[in-house]
């Protein structure tokens, strides 16, 4: 539902297929008579036509059959899956209104925003209410496989958080659910997402009425949740039944999940510059015309992460991947996934100009700082807050103009900050320096005597990344417990 926009909202109040629902010629006491299957039949359709294909209604509520809108929406909808275009509820008709679909509109000329897009190529996700039809960990992990099918296809990476403010918020949710769209239990509709923006943009609901599974019995999550996030995308549906973005569900699919056509929408969004060339898309030219289309926008990659001498300036965790920093350059590496996305870090943080000395992350704030400088920005799910701000902000010093490094341990609830060869600790719950600081980091942290580039927690372990080498450090044993390449973890 690329349809969020104020001014639509109440155009789709009246849309909305309420209880109050009464199909022209139908009277709503329904009594029964022998022509009971074609008044459900014509229910069906004006349901489905007011839901996906705009028939619009009189204030009663009633259809506007007289206006010869109802025929021509219901050619419209032929024309869109292939059917015959009779402008009749023929019995082909009739079943295609009756498979299971996704709840967001075949057409949307009464929609602006057309194409709506991310600003961004590091999109953050989040999972709030789970279905009980799957252990949570399958949820997980079908919803991760679900954005690694466009992120593979893209320049995109989707990184978990458990913030609310996350782009895509994800929830398993019954028939009224808070946002004009009620489910309406089994089958019929099985989900619907929001194209990109602020607030509810982005966000995926599932009906939980359905029976989700992860095979070929009820509806697969894994299927209709790749479709969904298309649409979180920016994305429309598409007439070609072999596309992802068809809106009816269809199971089995082949394995490459997107056609042609999805992969040439979605660059055609993110990617234009590659888009151009390969496929004429449904955005046509538009595109083109767009501020973002223009310019270099994906440089190829300036750096070899594999350089046996790589150095980073800043590592850190961001959700559930891991981010590092080298000059004005950005590899993220999921976590769970063997694909690292790279770039300028202005690709995926537009208001980032710079390079970034020193960063880390707070997850029970889910946001993560990034030092540059004495300056640091705040960044919050993907979205940089507000303007950088000043270090003196931690309570450091005025002579304080930088630091190497710093890394925030979840367990004692500190951020520490490095320079040269002696360190600070900044109560995160309180938010103050903690008394008797800066020390020296030898003192405190045996093994490590250089100065450090970049640090991140992970896993219960200090990582300090120093020259070409990562030391994992025990904090609690005080010791250095091994020693890596510091792009090992990048797959060198
Ligand atoms: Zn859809
Ligand atoms: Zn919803």
């Amino acid at each position: 539902m690329h349809v969020m926009l104020l001014p639509c909202i109440c155009v789709l109040v009246s849309l909305l297929p309420g209880r109050c629902f009464t199909a022209p010629t139908v009277t709503p006491t329904g009594k029964s008579s022998p022509s009971t299957e074609p008044q459900l039949d014509l229910r069906l359709a004006t349901d489905y036509l007011q839901r996906f294909y705009d028939l619009q209604t009189e204030p009663s509520g009633r259809a506007k059959r007289s206006s010869l809108s109802f025929t021509s929406k219901v050619k419209d909808m032929q024309i869109f899956f292939g059917l015959n275009v009779t402008g009749s509820l023929d019995s082909t008709t009739l079943e295609v209104m009756s498979s299971p679909r996704c709840g967001v509109p075949d057409v949307e000329e009464y929609i602006h925003g057309q194409g709506a897009r991310w600003d961004k190529n590091v999109i953050t996700y989040s999972i709030g209410r789970y279905t009980r039809d799957l252990p949570r960990g399958t949820v997980d992990s079908l919803l991760e496989s679900a954005f690694g099918v466009w992120a593979r296809a893209s320049r995109l990476t989707f990184v978990r958080t458990n913030s609310r403010s996350a782009d895509i918020v994800v929830e398993f949710v019954t028939s009224d659910h808070g946002d004009l769209y009620p489910f309406d239990g089994p089958r019929g509709t099985l989900a619907h997402a929001f194209g990109p923006g602020l607030g509810v943009g982005g966000d995926t609901h599932f009906d939980d009425d359905e029976r989700w599974t992860a095979g070929d019995t009820g509806f697969n999550l894994f299927l209709v949740a790749a479709h969904e996030f298309g649409h979180a995308l920016g994305l429309k549906h598409s007439r070609n039944p072999e596309s992802l973005m068809y809106p009816n569900y269809k199971y089995p699919r082949p394995a490459n999940l997107l056609s042609r056509e999805d992969v040439a929408n979605v660059n055609a969004l993110y990617n234009p510059a590659q888009a151009r060339h390969s496929y004429l898309s449904r955005y046509g030219s538009g595109s083109q015309h767009k501020p973002w289309a223009s310019g270099p926008f994906f440089p190829r990659p300036m750096h070899n992460k594999c350089d046996p001498d790589v150095t980073f300036d800043a590592v850190s965790t961001l959700g559930d991947a891991t981010f590092f920093f080298k000059n004005r350059y950005l590899w993220i590496k999921h976590n769970a996934q063997d694909d690292i996305k790279e770039g300028p870090i202005s690709n995926f943080m537009p208001k980032i100009e710079s390079s970034i000395d020193a960063a880390f992350w707070v997850p029970r704030r889910s946001t993560a700082y990034l030092i540059h400088e004495s300056m640091f920005w705040t960044v919050r799910g993907s979205l940089i807050k507000g303007k950088p701000r000043s270090l003196g902000h931690f309570g450091f010093p005025a002579w304080v103009q930088d630091v190497d490094a710093a890394v925030h341990v979840v367990k004692t609830g500190r951020t520490l900050f490095f320079m040269h060869d002696i360190y600070w600790s900044y109560n995160e719950n309180r938010r103050v320096m903690d008394f008797g600081y800066p020390k020296y980091i030898s003192e405190d942290f045996p093994g490590i005597n250089s100065t450090i580039n970049a640090a991140v927690h992970k896993e219960g372990f200090i990582y300090f990344f120093i020259g070409p080498r990562v030391y994992k450090y025990d904090h609690t044993q005080k010791q250095v417990v091994g020693i890596e390449k510091a792009n090992s973890w990048l797959g060198c």
